[in-house]
C-alpha cells in the first residue's frame, strides 16, 4: 500500500527519513499507551512506524494485531518478522497476513535463541540466515513490501569478524532488501565507520541509524547488556551527574539523542529511527528540539 511512499522517504536526499518502533504490548493497560503515543506521535511528520515481532512465542499473534491498530492510526507500518520457530510454508503464510492486514514492510530478521537456548538453531524446514527470508518475501510478494535488514554498526555479537559481517549483509541486499535499519549505538563514529565498510562492499542502499534515547542509567546499561551496545564514559558522566533524578536522566538521553542525530545528519545520514519503546515524551521532545 504504502511501500512507494517508504521509499520515496528513504530515497529523498531533500528531507531526512523518520521511523518509530513499536512492540506489542503485553496488557491492555500497556495497550492504551501504545495507542496514545501512536496517536501523539501520528501527526509530527513521522514516514513510517516498525513492530517488533517476540522471539518467546507470545507476542506472534500481537505484532499483526496490534500492528493492524497502528495501520488504521495511518502510519505506513513495517512489520519485523523473525526465523525463530517457523518453517517456510509458516512464515509464508505470516507474510500474506501482513499482506492482508495492509502492512507496508517488512523488516527481515534471522531473530535471536529463545529463552533457555544460547545458539539459534534452524527450524528443520526453516530458514538459518535473514537472507533467506529476505529471499522469500521478494519471491513470494514481489514489488508488495518494502523490505527492510538489520545492520550492526558495532558487528553482530555472533560474527566472527567486521569483513564477513558486511558480507553477509551485503548477501541480505542481494536478496533484495530494500534498506538497513541499525542496531541502536550511541558514538557516531561507529556508525560512519560501518557505513564506510558496507559501502566499499559495494552496497548502496540507505542506512537508517538506530538511536534510543534512554530513559536512565539502569535501563540504558540494561539494553547495552542484551544488545551489546557499547554505552559512551561520557554518557555514563551525564547520566550518573543527574544523581537519583530519573526525570534528569531521561532529559540527558533526550539531549545525546538530538546531538547524536544532528551530528548523524549534518555527515549524510539519510534520517533517523527511534526506539520509542512505546512512549511518547522523548520522542516528542527529540523531534521538537530537531524542527525537522
Ligand atoms: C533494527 C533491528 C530490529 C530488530 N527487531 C527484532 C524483532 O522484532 N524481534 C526479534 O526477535 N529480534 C529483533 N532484532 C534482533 C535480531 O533478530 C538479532 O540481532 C539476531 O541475532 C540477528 O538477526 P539478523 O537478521 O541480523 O541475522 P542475520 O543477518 O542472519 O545474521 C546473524 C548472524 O549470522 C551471520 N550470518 C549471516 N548470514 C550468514 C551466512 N550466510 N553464513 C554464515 N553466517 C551468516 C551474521 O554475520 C550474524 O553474525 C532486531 C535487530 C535490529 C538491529
Amino acid at each position: 500500500m504504502f511501500r512507494e511512499q517508504i521509499l520515496q522517504a528513504l530515497n529523498n536526499p531533500g528531507r531526512p527519513t523518520v521511523s518509530v518502533e513499536f512492540f506489542p504490548p503485553k496488557d491492555l493497560l500497556a495497550a492504551g499507551v501504545m495507542l496514545q503515543t501512536a496517536k501523539t506521535l501520528q501527526p509530527m511528520g513521522i514516514d513510517f512506524a516498525s513492530i517488533t515481532y517476540g522471539a518467546g512465542g507470545t507476542s506472534r499473534d500481537t505484532t499483526l494485531s496490534y500492528g493492524g491498530e497502528l495501520v488504521k492510526a495511518g502510519f505506513p507500518l513495517i512489520g519485523h518478522l523473525t526465523c525463530v520457530g517457523h518453517a517456510s510454508n509458516e512464515l509464508e503464510a505470516i507474510i500474506q497476513q501482513y499482506a492482508n492486514a495492509g502492512f507496508s514492510g517488512i523488516l527481515a530478521l534471522r531473530g535471536d535463541p529463545p529463552k533457555g537456548q544460547t545458539t539459534f538453531e534452524r527450524h528443520p524446514e526453516g530458514f538459518a540466515h535473514a537472507s533467506e527470508l529476505v529471499r522469500l518475501i521478494s519471491k513470494a510478494h514481489p514489488d508488495r513490501f518494502a523490505v527492510g535488514v538489520a545492520g550492526f554498526p558495532e558487528r553482530h555479537p555472533d560474527a566472527l569478524d567486521d569483513a564477513s559481517d558486511i558480507r553477509f549483509l551485503a548477501e541480505k541486499i542481494a536478496a533484495g532488501a530494500d534498506f538497513v535499519t541499525t542496531q541502536l549505538f550511541f558514538d557516531n563514529a561507529d556508525y560512519f565507520r560501518f557505513v564506510g565498510s558496507v559501502r566499499a562492499a559495494g552496497v548502496s542502499v540507505p542506512i537508517l541509524p538506530g538511536i534510543m534515547p534512554v530513559l536512565s542509567l539502569k535501563q540504558a546499561r540494561n539494553f547495552c547488556g542484551f544488545s551489546k551496545a557499547r554505552l559512551p564514559a561520557a554518557l555514563v558522566e551525564e547520566l550518573e551527574a543527574c544523581g537519583a533524578n530519573e526525570d534528569a536522566q531521561r532529559r540527558v538521553g533526550v539531549s545525546w539523542s538530538v546531538r547524536q542525530i544532528r551530528g548523524l545528519l549534518e555527515r549524510g545520514a539519510p534520517g533517523f529511527h527511534l526506539y520509542i519503546l512505546n512512549r511518547a515524551e522523548s520522542a516528542v521532545e527529540v523531534l521538537s528540539a530537531l524542527r525537522l
